[in-house]
This record gives C-alpha cells, structure tokens and sequence, in this order.
C-alpha cells in the first residue's frame, strides 16, 4: 500500500499491530511520529579495527568470522554467552551475560560484526557486551555496528535496534518524496541542510558534527514554523474578524474605578489603558492579561465588562470549574452590581436569564448554545490551553458577523521564551506588582522521615491558632481519573485517624457541583480544619483563614503549579506555611523542590522548571507534543532569536507568503505532506 506521513505505523512492514501498540507508548502513532523519533544520544562505534590491534579501553568495531559459541556459568552460578571471533590478524573472546537466546541467533561460521569496550575478563582481553550485527548475504551497509549509531527512547518490547531497522527502511523509502516547506532563501541565509539530508543525518550521522546540523535545521523547522503560523493567525485576526467598536470616556472608566474600595496599582491601570485602547477598535482584542494569585485580574476584567456594557453590549467570563464560577459571580456582582449592572450566572446547576449584561459561567458555557446577540467580551479564566477556547467561539461568531474581544486572564507564569514563540498572535498584559504586601508563606521540603513530627507540627498549628489546612493529593494519572479519586480518598480515611480531634474534608473534582460548594463552603465557615483535595482547588479560591498548605507527592507538580497552590494560603493575617511531601530522595528532585523554599516568584520559578524539566510540565500538560515540539527546547534562546528575524524577514519580504504555497501548506496542514511507496 502506500504509505503517507499521516499513515498509521502499524503498515509499515515489520511493524503490524502488535508493534503500533507498543509504539504509542512512545507517542508513536504515524509514520510522520517515526521518522521523527530523534535519538536522545549516539554510540560512537566507528573505530573499526583488526583483532590484533584492540586495546583495553577501547570501544571499537571488529568484523570476523564466528569459530564458536557456547554458555557456561561461573562459580556463583551465572549464565556467560563466550564466542570467538576471528579476523585476518588474529582471535577475539567475546562475552555477554545471560543472554542464552544468542545461541540460537549466533552460529559458527556467520560472518558478523560487534562493537562494544575492549577489556580485562580475568586474566583475558575480550569484548564484553557488545551490539552485534549479523552481515547479510547482499550488503554491505551496516546499521548498528562500525558508525555513529543512534540511540533512541526505548519501551518494552521497542528496542533502539528494532527502531534503527525500521527507521532505516524509511529513510530509504520516504525521502525522495518529502516535500521540504521551507524556503530556499531562508536555508541559504541560515546555513540549513535539506530536510533530507538532516532526516537521515538526525539518525545515521556520519561525525557529531553533522549531527548537530541536522538537530539544528529540524529544531528550526519547527520553531519557524511555529511562528509562521502564529503570524498568519494574527494576519487572519486581524483582517477577518470584525468586532463591535467599544468606546468609553475617560468620565466613564473614572467612575467605574472611583467605586472600587481600593486603589488600583499601576500595573492594573496600565493594563487597563491597553484594554480599553483594543476595545476602541474593530480588531477583536487578544489579550492575555497574566499575573499571580492575587494580584487583582478579576478587578482588571471586570473593568473591561464595564467599558463593554457602556457600549450596551453584554460579556461573558468563563471559570474553569463552577467553584471558581461562583467565587467570580460574587467578586463580579459585588463590583458591577451598583454601578447598575446585571451579573447572572450560568452553571450545570444554575442559570440566570441570558438577558444579563454579564454572565459568569464555566467553560461548558461554550459548549450550551448561549445566545447572546449583544454579545461583545468575552473573558477567559485560567485557560491551560491557549487558543482552544478562542478558536471554539470564532466558530461560532455572532449572527451579525461580529466577532467579540477576548480576554484570557491566567495566573500561570508564562516564561518568556515560551511567550514569544507562542503567543505571537496574542497582545500581553503582565501585573508584577500585588496590590499589597502579601504574606510570603515559610516553605519547607519535607524528607519522608519527618513526616509524623510534620503532621504533630500541623497538629499544634491548628490548635494554638485556629487556623485550617489544605492537605493535596496529586493526580495518580494525568488528571483527575477514578484512580486519583480513589487514592484521594484512602488519604482522606488515613488522616481521619491521624487527626482524630480534627474535623475533614474531601474535595475532588468527581463530586457533583453541589457537593462541592457545600464542602467548600464548610471549610470558609470554619465547620471544617482540614479540607483534603486534589489539586481542583489549585487556581483561586480565597480563604483568608487557611494558613497551611501541605502538598503530598510534590515532585508530580510543576514548580509553577506549586507555587499556585502556595498562593492559596497566607492570604490573611496568620503566618502561613507551604509544606511540600516527596517519596524521593534523589538529590535532583530534592534541589528543584527545595528552589521553593527560597524563590516566591512565580515567573522566576517558572523560569527555573522550564530549564529542569520544559514548559509542558509548567503547563500542567504532559511535555511531549506540547505544541507539537519533538526537538525544539523552549531554553534554546538562541535559535528562537534567529527562527524569529527569519520570520520576519520573510513576511517583511511577503506578508501573505504568495510565493511560498509549500510553506503556507504546512501551516494549514500543520504536516508536510508526502507520500511513500513501499
Ligand atoms: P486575581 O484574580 O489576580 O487572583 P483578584 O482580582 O481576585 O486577583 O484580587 C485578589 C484580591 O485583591 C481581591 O480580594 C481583590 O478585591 C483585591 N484587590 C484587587 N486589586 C486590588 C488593589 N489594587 N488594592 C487592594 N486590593 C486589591
Ligand atoms: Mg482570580
């Protein structure tokens, strides 16, 4: 058959079912994902030498002929592999360790290659433990001996010398047809080699050199094409979309902020002058308006839903969870409601008439076929996705033709290099500074043998203060699936008996909305101590009385996602403390948990995890794929510098890229298209 990029592995010969399945363990689903599973590291074996000329120390590459081959143990009992191999100059031993199948794939007689490290067995030099390759009767290429050979991310059952195989038929199959998307000018300008020749480089280099080249042009590849895309985005934002012009006196916003019991900060009111300058246009705004915990968005937002009804037109602002719908609604309705306002909400358990002039909700409100025909902001809370929300409302752009302004506020700190790859197509608004001098929360590590003097410390606290506690469980799977909730809940029974004078709570995301807020409510009324929970109530709550924030298994979490459930506590007056549980007690997990005890920034933390461990974990999501980067490192600041002048020189050059349908192709795509012929 014929294979494309977008085919499923499993039709690639000598893979089939039961490989395709192990290979979606390594995200491996299409013949595009194989291909472009880069190695982590390389084996240099291309010292290829006689016999007689081995060394211990050496790692090398000899070719002969097998003269035997046989198991014997040693004297504790271990199975050793022992075959001699010869060449022209002399006699090699070669041993491997338990591994009695090779008797059955290494005969006498065969002519074979092997690299491995020369050294002392005993009193004898011999060659332990080396890949070896079998030379077929009709070639003379080798994959895995005699070169630099690639070493890939491995599961059960997926060997690096299975996958060399299978890459290796690739690479001779598909790259006459791979279409390179990239502009000649921009290889030429920026010493890139082709596409394919850094496809089969990436795999199979011939010096290091090479294969650093070829790293760097498919990192490029994807970064530029990253940015392409976000520019084109914009591009289309910006001519396409219309949206009700918004325009609001000075007088108008003045009153608005004098109602406010509090002075706004200048960071608010910059931002808020950025807003109110995109509400003035008929290009929808696309804003982000980031800050921490606390540093006052939901003022921000609410200000921009003032500017909008001023207009007579209506906003909406999505929570990510009902608990935090109804946390906005009372902010919202406390601000805007005697300026006039009506502030409805619109939940699974409760709905207001769509007649308000702001409507709180969750993010379900996009889903529910809400018709608001005045509908003109619509504000966006703690997006993890960026752009998932926008692009589902674009489609659904009002009768009128009109496309609301959107505001996504997030308190996740976005790290530079990440904002500006990604968020080319979005304008930013940061607050730094908080409103007031928050509390900073004494943050310790705790080891696993402190763990029964911690809960007796907690115990204390809570008695001498009165203060409560959040204990967090982390999510078992990637969110917040039955084994979470499970898990949760055995803790939960666990500590009723470690806090036996205490009164518990049990918050998980599986619970109905109304038990929730019922919980949720005990725990402000006091009614509750302790209220343990999944990390559901990561992002906003407030309750000023919580002064510990203990977080088991803390080395699941981002260091950013840590420092947002720090902000949960140290929100009144009581001194708060932020207690982080890890099993581990590797020395690198340790160090990155331990950069909390003393950083209280969230973007500089967030910094510190995108170099320990990438964005995809700072974004709560898994790092693999995230915004479809399998090479590219969000810290290789060097390179985004460079994909970002080639992208502006290119579109300086043709803003609509005319000239390079092969380019706008793979951004519509999102692929490069190809197709191959086994
Ligand atoms: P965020 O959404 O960024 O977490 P909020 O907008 O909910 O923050 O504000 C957190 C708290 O600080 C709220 O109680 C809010 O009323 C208060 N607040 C906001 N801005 C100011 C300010 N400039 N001065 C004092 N308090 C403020
Ligand atoms: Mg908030």
């Amino acid at each position: 058959m014929d294979l494309t990029l977008k085919t499923s592995v499993q039709y690639v010969p000598r893979v089939g079912p039961v490989m395709a399945k192990r290979l979606e363990k390594l995200n491996i689903y299409t013949v595009q994902d194989l291909l472009y599973h880069v190695p982590f590291r390389y084996n240099d074996f291309s010292l290829v030498s006689p016999i007689s000329r081995v060394q211990p120390g050496e790692t090398v590459t000899v070719a002969g002929t097998v003269t035997s081959i046989k198991t014997f143990y040693t004297k504790t009992g271990k199975k050793i592999q022992e075959a001699r191999i010869s060449d022209e100059t002399d006699t090699l031993t070669v041993i491997w360790f338990n591994q009695p199948f090779l008797l059955r794939l290494i005969k006498p007689g065969m002519e074979i290659r092997l690299s491995g490290e020369i050294s002392w067995f005993g009193n004898k030099v011999v060659m332990s433990s080396p890949v070896y390759e079998i030379k077929e009767a009709d070639t003379d290429q080798s994959l895995h001996t005699g070169r630099i050979v690639p070493v890939y991310p491995e599961t059960e059952g997926i060997t690096s010398k299975w996958l060399r195989g299978r890459i290796d038929f690739l690479l001779h199959t598909v790259l006459d047809y791979l279409i390179d998307p990239l502009p000649e000018m921009i290889c030429r300008s920026h010493h890139l080699m082709t596409l394919q020749r850094a496809l089969a480089c990436i795999h199979f280099p011939d010096s290091p050199t090479t294969a650093n080249d070829a790293r760097k042009r498919l990192a490029f590849d994807e970064l530029f094409l990253l940015q392409v895309r976000s520019y084109t985005e914009r591009r289309n934002w910006e001519k396409i979309k219309h949206a009700p012009r918004c325009i609001v006196s000075a007088q108008d916003v003045q009153t608005c902020i004098d109602h406010l019991p509090f002075r706004l900060t200048n960071d608010q009111n910059k931002a808020i002058n950025e807003i109110q300058n995109d509400l003035s246009k008929t290009i929808p705004m696309n804003r982000l308006l980031e800050g921490d915990v606390g540093s006052g968005k939901t003022v921000v937002a609410a200000i921009a839903m003032y500017m909008v009804y001023k207009n007579g037109l209506q906003s909406i602002l999505m929570a990510p969870t009902e608990i935090l719908a109804h946390q906005h609604y009372e902010t919202i309705s406390t601000l805007l409601t005697p300026l006039g306002l009506h502030v409805g909400i619109m939940t699974g358990s409760r709905k207001s008439p769509s007649s308000a002039d702001v409507l709180v909700g969750t993010h379900a409100l996009l889903s529910d076929k809400i018709t608001l025909d005045r509908l003109g902001l619509v504000v966006i809370d703690e997006q993890q996705r960026f752009g998932v929300g926008q692009r589902a409302i674009l489609l659904s752009t009002s009768a009128d033709g009109h496309t609301p302004h959107f505001l996504t506020m997030t308190a996740t700190p976005i790290p530079r290099t990440v904002v500006r790859v990604m968020l080319g197509n979005v304008d930013l608004s940061v607050l730094t500074n908080m409103p007031y001098a928050r509390q900073s929360v004494k943050t310790w590590v705790v080891p696993p043998g402190k763990r029964e003097a911690a809960y007796l410390w907690i115990q204390k606290q809570i008695d001498q203060t009165h203060g409560q506690a959040f204990i967090i469980c982390p999510f078992i799977e990637e969110s917040e699936t039955l084994a979470t909730v499970k898990s949760v809940k055995t803790e939960y029974e666990r500590l009723k008996k470690i806090f036996p004078t205490l009164a518990l709570g049990l918050l998980h995301g599986r619970l109905k909305p109304k038990e929730k807020t019922s919980i949720l409510d005990a725990f402000r009324q006091g009614e509750t101590q302790i209220l343990v929970s999944t990390p559901v109530v990561e992002v906003g709550i407030d309750i000023p009385n919580a002064m510990i924030m203990m977080i088991e298994g803390a080395d699941r979490f981002g260091l950013g996602q840590l420092h947002q459930l720090r902000g949960r506590v140290g929100r009144g007056l009581l001194p708060s403390y932020c207690l982080l549980f890890t099993d581990q007690d590797n020395d690198q997990t340790i160090t990155r948990l331990k950069a909390m005890e003393t950083i209280f920034s969230g973007p500089l933390l967030a910094d510190i995890d995108t170099k320990l461990r990438g964005p995809g974990e700072l974004f709560g999501m898994r790092q693999h794929g995230f915004l479809g980067l399998r090479i590219a490192r969000f810290s290789d600041t060097d390179l985004i510098d460079e994909t970002r002048k080639a992208r502006t020189q290119l579109t300086q050059y043709d803003p609509d890229l005319t000239g390079f349908p092969l380019l706008r192709a793979a951004i519509e795509k999102d692929t490069i298209m190809a197709k191959i012929t086994d």
